[in-house]
């Protein structure tokens, strides 16, 4: 069977670094050190990591009529994502991400949502069709939720799975978890929608059923180095992460989420699917940065994969 097309819809961001001695208190300037900028948003990233583990990708996406703008198709286009549906919206600019780290690698972050906040319903309509030929729709809560909820009704009324992955987290109605083929929510995210607190493996079986009660078919909790618990029709599994020194966990979820949709637009279960997302996902804690980190698919040297 071939593989099905994946439509990530979501946010592009700019993300500019300044490293410094320590985060200015506020009235103070502090004159940083080097500066970089990394292409990032919670959809970008996951748009590139569908990509870079095989999967054919479309993202729909909005960004300002300007540089960030014009760079980040560029990279997409270099990714071989396809770009049909990149909007640029005439009156925001692109998305950007403020960020400062310190010496210890603490860091401070503003992020201005810019064109990703005006990525709204309407501008989905050109891309129905695309969507509606997808296997996958793979979504997260970086733009409007109005957007997020007509993507989902529209392509689960198709019998599109829809994954969502509740980050940064957001009030999700019953309407749109009835929507919801698989949530992705990391111990965080899993503590919040639940309401209990999340540590251990045992505390993530207790929110995935409260989490699966809200009406979502298949709950999916990442637990960092502890690897992630599936809930699947009411059957539980764990997969442990894989062992690694872990240098920066940056884009780790997004990568996870990147590669659950892989494995499962090619017809693999749930389990081997998240078995696939942790190993691309242990791959890239071991390397700096977020979409710098994320692995292709020839590096996943696990067979059968
Ligand atoms: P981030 O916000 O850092 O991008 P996240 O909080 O959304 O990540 P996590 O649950 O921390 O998501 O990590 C996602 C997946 O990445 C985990 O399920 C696991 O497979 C892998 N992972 C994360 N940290 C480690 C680690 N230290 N060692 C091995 N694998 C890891």
């Amino acid at each position: 069977m071939s593989a099905k097309k994946i439509i990530v819809v979501g946010s592009t961001n700019m993300d500019m670094v300044v490293k410094t001695s320590h985060i200015p208190v506020p009235g103070e300037t502090v004159l940083g050190g080097s500066f970089f900028m990394n292409p990032g948003g919670k959809g970008a990233n996951q748009a590139v990591a569908v990509a870079r583990l095989g999967g054919e990708v479309s993202f729909i996406s909005k960004v300002g009529n300007d540089i960030f703008g014009k760079q980040s198709s560029q990279l997409f286009e270099e990714e071989g994502i396809s770009t049909r549906y990149l909007l640029a919206d005439a009156g925001e600019p692109s998305g950007v991400a403020l960020i400062t780290v310190d010496a210890h690698g603490e860091n401070s972050i503003v992020v201005a949502s810019g064109a990703n906040a005006n990525l709204l319903p309407k501008d989905l309509e050109a891309a129905l069709n695309e969507i509606a030929g997808a296997g996958i729709l793979l979504m997260q809560l970086e733009i409007p939720m109005e957007t997020v909820h007509f993507a989902a009704k529209y392509a689960a009324s198709l019998g599109i799975k829809v994954i969502l992955n509740p980050a940064p987290m957001n009030t999700l109605t019953p309407e749109l978890l009835q929507h919801v083929h698989i949530i992705t929510p990391n111990s965080k995210e899993a503590e919040m929608l639940s309401g209990i607190p999340v540590n251990s493996i045992a505390d993530a079986r207790k929110a995935a059923t409260l989490i699966a009660g809200m009406g979502v078919k298949n709950v999916v909790i990442t637990m960092g180095a502890q690897g992630a618990l599936i809930l699947e029709d009411g059957r539980f599994e764990e997969v442990p992460a894989r062992p690694v020194e872990a240098v920066d966990t940056t884009a780790a979820g997004d990568v996870f989420n990147g590669a659950l949709a892989v494995a499962l637009s090619e017809g693999k279960t749930l389990a081997e699917a998240v078995q696939f997302a942790c190993q691309a996902a242990a791959i890239s804690v071991t390397r700096l940065g977020a979409q710098s980190s994320i692995p292709h698919r020839n590096e996943l040297i696990v067979s059968n994969l």
